[in-house]
């Protein structure tokens, strides 16, 4: 498919900038290595954390769309959701309606180092109507992905096993599509994450919320990565075991932590072990075991990210 035959929805969906905080830490680690959900390194809130959020602007169909596609996430993380008044410049999350503005967010606690009453998150593409689209409905999850500490899952420091970019066609793409620079556009697709910013990471999920819209051209393997709309399994499973939940919440009442670690590959000799630590526990011994598992299946190619790492 050439880029010229991609719906306009699908142009501005493919894209969602990072706030300044983040578009820092992504261009202070170049890193053109070929070696996902990706979850940014002390980036978490703390588990059961009640995040304050708040509008500034957006009109009454625009918030209630947040508002009611935002509540999903908490089906999943054990967290607290609680709007402040509008324009609250104290709120943990400032949420801006800026239509020229793209869409982005801070990831997780990144918002903290925004100053205050500044917006940490823009959804500049959200519909003034009172039906949601299931763009709309992407946009809100995927923004509110980073919110909670998730990356982009097509920076994996995994994607190199599944996806080889063609970077020129990469390149072509996003100048012709975003009008982004050569420096954007590898600072936002072509890098990787480096290991040093990303604390857990499943292998590539091309049906995250967190994955990118990418035509098959984009990539040596022909794999269409379809635009995601919905939060996938690995996407409720990680969020879920790095903000564990007990019990599991009475609209997602068959996602337990069990199931969670199963889904994300933890052996089942060793769940047990999980279900009886604390939420602190569950967080490191699940990183732990996360990397040393990625680094098995992916042998040489993360070794070689680490050395990118090690070197800044
Ligand atoms: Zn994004």
């Amino acid at each position: 498919m050439s880029s010229q035959n991609i719906p306009a929805t699908q142009h501005i969906k493919g894209a969602c900038g990072l706030a300044p905080e983040t578009v820092k830490v992504v261009e202070s680690n170049p890193d053109f290595s070929h070696p996902h959900a990706v979850f940014g390194k002390d980036k978490l809130w703390p588990n059961g954390s009640d995040i304050s959020y708040s509008f500034f602007g957006g009109t009454a169909n625009q918030q209630a769309a947040v508002q009611s596609v935002v509540v999903e996430w908490t089906y999943y993380a054990n967290i607290n959701l609680t709007q402040a008044d509008d324009h609250d410049a104290d709120a943990m999350i400032r949420i801006g309606f800026n239509a020229n503005g793209g869409s982005w967010s801070a990831v997780g606690t990144g918002a903290e180092k925004i100053k205050k009453g500044e917006l940490t998150m823009n959804l500049g593409w959200i519909a003034d109507s009172p039906t949601i689209s299931a763009d709309d409905r992407g946009t809100i999850l995927h923004e509110w992905g980073h919110a909670l500490g998730l990356m982009h899952e097509h920076q994996s420091p995994a994607r190199g096993g599944t996806l080889t970019l063609k970077t020129d066609k990469v390149y072509a793409y996003y100048r012709a599509t975003q009008g982004w620079s050569n420096d954007l556009i590898k600072s936002q697709i072509i890098d990787v994450y480096n290991l040093n910013n990303v604390s857990n990471f499943s292998k590539l999920d091309t049906t995250s919320i967190m994955m990118y819209f990418m035509p098959a051209s984009m990539n040596a393997e022909n794999i269409e990565v379809r635009v995601n709309n919905k939060l996938s399994d690995m996407d409720k499973a990680y969020i879920l075991i790095n903000y564990p939940r007990k019990r599991p919440h009475p609209k997602a009442k068959d996602w337990t932590l069990e199931r969670a670690l199963g889904v994300a590959g933890v052996p089942a000799e060793d769940i047990k072990g999980y279900l009886g630590w604390s939420d602190e526990s569950i967080r490191t011994e699940f990183e732990a075991w996360n990397i040393l598992q990625r680094q098995k299946e992916l042998g040489k190619a993360l070794v070689y990210v680490q050395y990118w790492g090690a070197a800044d």
